[in-house]
């Protein structure tokens, strides 16, 4: 399981999928959406919108949360 690298968080696939939008297309290391807010110097809710907006998008980095 990934964790996040900076707080050891266990990681949603939606927190590894933003890490790969929003740092790198190919990561190996990823943040929770908190660690990211604070990188990004944004609200937690900017990071779950974002999510949500790519999931929308049809990206495959993304999982749906249920059908
Ligand atoms: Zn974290």
């Amino acid at each position: 399981m990934s964790r996040c690298l900076k707080c050891g968080k266990a990681l949603t696939m939606d927190e590894i999928g933003i890490t790969r939008k929003l740092v790198n297309r190919g990561a190996t290391e990823f943040y929770c959406k908190v660690c990211l807010a604070n990188e990004f110097h944004c609200e937690v809710a900017l990071i779950d919108a974002k999510i949500t907006q790519f999931r929308e998008m049809g990206c495959t980095l993304f999982v749906k949360e249920r059908n």
